[in-house]
């Protein structure tokens, strides 16, 4: 594809701006189309750059592409930082367990990650206290993860704008029904993506996910300085620390359609898990209760590749679209110039379900996280 072609890009969000900003920054004049840039999952989203406590067990290749895709976080946040600050914060990951049988995972998840040579430690007693003194007392051991990153998604988004718009991306605030007239077009419209082109209409879901936003008050422990990932009676909770004492609270996950409203019962169920594992929660504000889409994929990889000469799919990020970005972009600027993709994301080649350019029957059987750190 010659520089300075024209490339569309469908959906706003952290995918299609990073895309966007990569295909302009290297030359090539681009347009999003989006009724509500910055929107979608990636405004809800939790913000972990955690793929070593992500990946469950058979999920191999959704493992080594997140450890890639985590590899180009350092670098991506200092380019972006020209155009603001995307709150990268580089304290790592606490996994923690309440109840007996969430031990136990804690005990497969940590023979697990042994057996796949990645680094961890086994914290206890008063180390786990220091560490992280607003942990409750149900909670007697943990992981520690030293490599993984978090971000803060809402500065994220308004960098990721700003780059955009420094590199002359222009903005169609239309949603499309159909992919627009343009030499090349970048489908990211994240879970309705499906909508857009035939092959992706099996192989794109919605898996909604509610979150809740803290803030800590004065007289109450502080929030943990790290991202705490827990199971609480089999299901998984996190807290992702922001500036200012606040915190993210996550997620829920459903499998309800395109429904995105926040429901009374996933945020009881929300907060009754958080309390056993930070107990000072229960005196902290609640600032803000959301809902949105991931787009879920068959397997937990994205797809991400050429559907036709000129179109190319970057969704199906599932509960990584953060953790992905980066990858993403460089990937789909190397597909629009004709270059090869990194290994790890071959694995994500969109066609690996279609036949003749159509979700395939088995494509549909989709992956299901069940008492897992996901
Ligand atoms: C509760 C929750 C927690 C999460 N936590 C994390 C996390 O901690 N770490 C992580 O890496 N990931 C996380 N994720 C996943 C991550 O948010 C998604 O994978 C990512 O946001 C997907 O980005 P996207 O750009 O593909 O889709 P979206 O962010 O959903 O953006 C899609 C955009 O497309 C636009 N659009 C849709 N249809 C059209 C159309 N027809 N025409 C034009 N525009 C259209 C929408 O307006 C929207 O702006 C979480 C998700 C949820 C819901």
């Amino acid at each position: 594809m010659p520089k300075h072609s024209d490339v569309a890009v469908v959906g706003g969000g952290v995918i299609g701006l990073a895309c966007a900003w990569r295909m302009a920054a290297a030359g090539h004049a681009v347009t999003v189309h989006d009724p509500a840039p910055a929107s979608g999952a990636s405004w809800v989203a939790g913000g972990m750059l955690a793929p070593v406590t992500e990946a469950t067990p058979g999920e191999e290749a959704v493992l080594a592409l997140g450890a890639a895709g985590l590899d180009r976080w350092p670098g991506f946040a200092a380019e972006l930082a020209a155009h603001g600050d995307p709150g990268l914060r580089t304290e790592g990951t606490l996994v923690v367990a309440v109840d007996p049988g969430d031990r136990a995972e804690l005990d497969r998840l940590t023979e697990r990650l042994a057996r796949l040579g990645r680094h961890v430690d086994v914290v206890r007693g008063r180390g786990l206290r220091r560490a992280e003194p607003s942990l409750g007392p149900e909670v007697r051991s943990a992981l520690s993860v030293p490599g993984d990153l978090a971000v803060d998604n809402r500065a994220l988004l308004r960098a990721l704008l700003a780059a955009c718009r420094a590199a002359g991306v222009r903005f169609s605030p239309h949603r499309c029904e159909a992919l627009p007239a343009s030499a090349a077009v970048v489908i990211a419209a994240g879970a309705d993506s499906g909508f857009l082109h035939p092959a992706l209409r099996d192989a794109v879901r919605p898996v909604k996910g509610e979150i809740v936003r803290l803030r800590s008050r004065r007289g109450a422990l502080p929030p943990p300085s790290r991202t705490v990932r827990a199971l609480v009676g089999g299901r998984p909770c996190y807290f992702v620390p922001r500036d200012g004492g606040r915190l993210v609270l996550g997620a829920t996950q459903e499998e309800v359609g395109f429904d995105t409203e926040v429901t009374a019962g996933g945020v009881r169920r929300l907060l009754a898990d958080a309390v056993r594992v930070l107990p000072a929660v229960e005196e902290y504000a609640l600032e803000e209760s959301s809902a949105g889409l991931r787009p879920g994929s068959p397997d937990g990889l994205p797809l991400i590749g050429a559907l036709s000469p000129d179109v190319f799919a970057a969704t199906g990020h599932g509960r990584g679209g953060l953790l992905l970005a980066p990858i993403t972009a460089d990937a789909v600027l190397a597909l629009l110039d004709g270059e090869a993709v990194a290994p790890e994301v071959a694995a994500a080649d969109v066609t690996r379900f279609s036949v003749s350019g159509v979700t395939s029957p088995d494509s549909q059987r989709h992956s299901r996280v069940v008492g897992s750190w996901a």
